[in-house]
C-alpha cells in the first residue's frame, strides 16, 4: 500500500485510487515564455519519481501535463504583464513563435533529465473552447460576475470549500495582503476567468467568447483541460508548493463549481523549492537564472542534477550550490561504475532488496531511502553479480538513472567553437594560441583537453 502526504488534509494517507489499477495524474506544466529554471525542473523530477513509483506498484498511470501558452500574467493573481507577451517583446518574435520554441526547449530538458513523457501534454491555446464551456457552466451555476472593466470574475464567496486547500482561514490576513486590491473584485480572493479586449487590446492571442473577444485567465486552463483528459474527478494533482494558495485553490473552485462534484481531486501533492545557498555570490557570477544549458556549459551531465534531486525528499527544501552538485556527480559516477563492473549477464531479482526498495518509494516517495537501498545492494558481497544486475535494473526503473548505460555527454556550443579555433591554431602551428584556448576550455568547466589523432578532444573530468 502506498502512502502519500496529502496537502488537502496535511496528513500522510493510504493511497486508494478511484479505479483499482488505474491512476489519473495531473501535473501543472510550464509557461513557455523562457527556458525552465532548474528550480522549476525539480518539481518535474519529483513528479517523474511519483509516476515511476506508481508504475512500479503496478498502476497504469494516465499522466497529463499542460503547456501554458496563453493567459499567465507575471503574478499568479491577475496582476502584471502577460508572460508570453513579455517573452515575445524580449526576443522580438511573435508570441506563437515564442510558445513553439520554448515548448521544444522544455521537452528537450525533460529528455535530458530522463523524465517519462506524459500520456498527454495539451496546449492551452488548443483548448480555449473547453475553457469557455467551463466558464459558461460556472456562470449557469451562479459563480461568476462581470466587473466594470468587462472581465468575467469568479465570486469566491459563493464556493464553500474555497479556503480548504490553502488553509486560507488560518493565513487570512497574510494571503489577503498579497492580493492587490482590484476595485472590480467583490472579494479579495476573486479572480479573472476571462479577460476582455478592452483591458488588453494589444493582446495577440484572442478568441471570441460570449463575454467579448479576449483571452482566458491562467487558472481556468488547468481545470478545463484536466476535466477533458481525466474526467470530472481524478486521483492525484501535483505542482510546486507556490501553487497552493492561489493557482490550485482557484482550480478547485472552478472544477467543483462547474461540475458540482466534491472532491474534484482526492490527493494533492506538492514539491518544495530549490533554494540557492549563496544567492548573492551566485547573482554576482551571473548565475541567478540556472538552466540545464548552464549545467551542460559547465561540463555537468543533466543526469547529475537528477541524482542531486534524488538525494533529498520532495517535501523538503533543497539547497543548491556547486559543491552539492559536484558531490552528487561523484556519487552518481561511482554508482554507475559499480553497475557497469557487474558485466552484462543477468540473474535473479533479489526480492528482499526489492521489498525494502518498494517500502521506501511507497512511504510518501522516500527517494533518499530508495537510493540508499541501491547502494546497500551494490555493496552487499553476499549477492552474485548477475543477481545484483537484475535487481539494480529493476530499481532503476524508478530511479531513472540509466545506470547500465555508458555516460553520454553533450558538448556545449561554446566548447565546440573553441575546439574548431584550437584545431585551426594548431594547423597554423600557433602553439601559444592553442595553449591559450586549451586553458580557456579547461577553466570554463569540468573539461579536460586531450590531443588525439583527429585534433583536440574534450572530455568531462
Ligand atoms: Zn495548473
Amino acid at each position: 500500500m502506498m502512502k502519500f502526504f496529502n496537502t488537502l488534509t496535511r496528513q500522510k494517507e493510504e493511497f486508494e485510487p478511484a479505479k483499482p489499477d488505474k491512476v489519473g495524474l495531473y501535473c501543472c506544466g510550464p509557461t513557455v515564455y523562457n527556458y525552465a529554471h532548474i528550480g522549476n525542473l525539480r518539481t518535474y523530477v519529483f513528479e517523474d519519481f511519483l509516476r515511476r513509483a506508481l508504475e512500479f506498484n503496478g498502476y497504469i498511470v494516465n499522466h497529463v501535463m499542460n503547456i501554458t501558452d496563453v493567459g499567465h500574467l507575471t503574478s499568479d493573481a491577475d496582476e502584471g504583464e502577460d508572460k508570453m507577451k513579455k517573452g515575445a517583446e524580449r526576443e522580438k518574435k511573435t508570441v506563437w513563435e515564442i510558445a513553439e520554441y520554448y515548448t521544444q526547449a522544455f521537452l528537450e530538458d525533460m529528455d535530458r533529465l530522463n523524465l517519462l513523457k506524459p500520456t498527454a501534454k495539451p496546449k492551452a491555446t488548443d483548448h480555449v473552447e473547453e475553457m469557455i464551456d467551463q466558464i459558461k457552466q460556472l456562470e449557469e451555476n451562479g459563480f461568476t460576475y462581470i466587473g466594470e472593466n468587462g472581465n468575467v470574475y469568479y465570486d469566491t464567496s459563493k464556493f464553500e470549500h474555497y479556503k480548504e486547500l490553502g488553509q486560507l482561514e488560518k493565513q487570512e490576513s497574510e494571503a489577503v495582503a498579497r492580493v492587490e486590491v482590484d476595485p472590480n473584485k467583490k472579494n479579495p480572493h476573486d479572480f479573472v476567468l476571462w479577460f476582455v479586449e478592452s483591458k488588453h487590446g494589444d493582446q495577440e492571442m484572442q478568441w471570441d467568447s460570449p463575454w467579448g473577444r479576449g483571452f482566458p485567465g491562467w487558472h481556468i486552463e488547468c481545470s478545463a483541460m484536466s476535466s477533458r483528459y481525466l474526467g470530472d474527478q481524478f486521483d492525484i494533482h501535483c505542482g510546486g508548493i507556490d501553487h497552493i494558495p492561489v493557482h490550485h485553490t482557484n482550480e478547485i473552485a472552478q472544477a467543483e463549481g462547474a461540475s458540482g462534484k466534491h472532491p474534484w481531486v482526492k490527493y494533492w501533492m506538492h514539491g518544495n523549492f530549490l533554494v540557492m545557498k549563496d544567492k548573492e555570490k551566485m547573482a554576482k557570477s551571473g548565475e541567478n537564472f540556472l538552466t540545464i544549458a548552464t549545467l551542460i556549459q559547465k561540463g555537468y551531465d543533466p543526469m547529475d542534477y537528477r541524482y542531486f534531486c534524488l538525494q533529498s525528499h520532495y517535501r523538503k527544501e533543497l539547497a543548491f550550490d556547486w559543491d552539492g552538485v559536484d558531490a552528487a556527480r561523484t556519487g552518481f559516477r561511482r554508482l554507475r561504475e559499480k553497475v557497469m563492473a557487474l558485466g552484462d549477464t543477468e540473474g535473479e531479482i533479489d526480492q528482499g532488496y526489492i521489498d525494502k526498495f518498494m517500502d521506501a518509494i511507497s512511504d510518501d516517495l522516500n527517494m533518499p531511502q530508495a537510493l540508499a537501498m541501491a547502494w546497500e545492494l551494490m555493496d552487499d558481497v553476499s549477492i552474485k553479480d548477475a543477481d545484483k544486475l537484475s535487481t539494480i535494473k529493476k530499481m532503476d526503473t524508478v530511479l531513472g538513472l540509466k545506470l547500465d548505460e555508458p555516460i553520454e555527454f553533450e558538448l556545449p556550443p561554446q566548447i565546440t567553437q573553441w575546439i574548431l579555433e584550437r584545431n585551426e591554431a594548431r594547423d597554423n602551428k600557433d602553439w601559444a594560441k592553442a595553449d591559450e584556448i586549451r586553458d580557456k576550455i579547461q577553466e570554463s568547466g569540468k573539461w579536460i583537453v586531450k590531443d588525439g589523432a583527429g585534433g583536440t578532444e574534450v572530455v568531462p573530468k
